[in-house]
């Protein structure tokens, strides 16, 4: 089954956009800002939080980052306007970081203005290790001007618990997720239950310390277990929150904390770059083949 799904991702990877779009309608929201409000709009009606991204990465011109601020301002209007329980997550290098990191933070700036303007909260994604001390400096500047942003870290990388440690403060907020790309052994680990160790002792420090965690991760057991020792330790509902990518498959796990009354956030994409963010995630989890396969048949 393993093979016939690698298979089927590699073939998907190099077929029309026309046939693999019914593959990545569970993952993005779609390509325009009236896509996304709508799926926000439907999440926020089933008691789910939203933080929405525009797809994308590494732009190659400051017209092109200028053009991705811009966008990123107008959905903070839209936010509001529609009324939506919903932040935004942004990647530093969709702003410019590869340019110049100047660049990056101007146009990280101009949108922190919006989301000042808007009183939303606004997260900067953590891309990979090349960008991890200038997209922490950056956040560090950012939170002198304004409370309300995050950012995040990667339990794979060694570096993040004493990262964590050093960053520590009532304003520390900060999404915990295992890491995606690909990192070398020097500065990362590979060993899956390592990773899963590191990211259980990544969320507690944050928990012990002062700091605010969004717990992102599809990983049943690892939620199971945070959930466990979070009602152990009295740890306040305002204190941290779960996340999950939007179309992840999570059987009825979601709605039972919902039900218990913790926040639950989807992460959800929209844009342009919709293609190569759906191969990812089918190359993450092939499995949703079938799934769509058997919508696309009972339909
Ligand atoms: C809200 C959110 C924000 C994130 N932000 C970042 C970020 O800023 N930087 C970064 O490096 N990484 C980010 N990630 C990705 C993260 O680092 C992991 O690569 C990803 O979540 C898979 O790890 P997992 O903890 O879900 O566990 P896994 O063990 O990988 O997965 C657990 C189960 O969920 C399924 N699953 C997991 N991910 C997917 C998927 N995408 N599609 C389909 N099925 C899936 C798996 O097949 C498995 O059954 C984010 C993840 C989430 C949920």
């Amino acid at each position: 089954m393993k093979l016939i799904n690698f298979i089927l991702v590699k073939i998907l990877s190099h077929l029309p956009k026309w046939i693999v779009k019914p593959f990545a309608s569970p993952y993005v929201a779609g390509v325009s800002i009236d896509n996304a409000i709508k799926t926000v709009k439907s999440l926020n009606e089933k008691g789910f939080v939203a933080t929405v991204d525009i797809l994308g990465e590494h732009v190659h011109s400051k017209e092109e980052s200028f053009k991705i601020r811009d966008e990123y301002c107008q959905l903070y209007d839209r936010i509001s306007n529609e009324k939506l329980d919903a932040n935004i997550s942004l990647k530093p290098t969709h702003l410019g970081m590869e340019i110049d990191p100047s660049l990056a933070e101007n146009n990280l700036r101009g949108i922190l203005e919006k989301a000042k303007e808007k009183n939303n909260f606004m997260r900067i994604d953590m891309e990979n290790s090349p960008y991890t001390d200038s997209t922490i400096d950056i956040y560090k500047k950012c939170i002198i001007s304004y409370d309300k942003v995050g950012m995040v870290l990667q339990s794979y990388l060694k570096r993040t618990n004493q990262d964590i440690i050093n960053l520590d403060s009532v304003k520390f907020n900060c999404r915990i997720c295992k890491g995606i790309y690909r990192e070398s052994e020097e500065i990362a680990y590979h060993n899956k239950e390592k990773i899963r160790d590191r990211f259980l002792e990544d969320v507690k420090t944050i928990l012990n310390g002062k700091g605010y965690v969004a717990i992102a991760t599809h990983d049943v057991p690892i939620i199971d277990k945070i959930e466990n020792w979070i009602i152990k330790n009295e740890i306040p509902l305002d204190r941290f929150e779960f996340q999950v990518l939007y179309g992840v498959p999570m059987g009825n796990r979601l709605q039972k904390l919902l039900d218990k009354g913790y926040k639950v956030r989807n992460y959800v994409p929209f844009g342009e770059a919709w293609f190569d963010y759906s191969i990812r995630r089918l190359k993450e989890n092939p499995n949703i083949m079938w799934y769509v396969l058997g919508n696309m048949f009972r339909k």
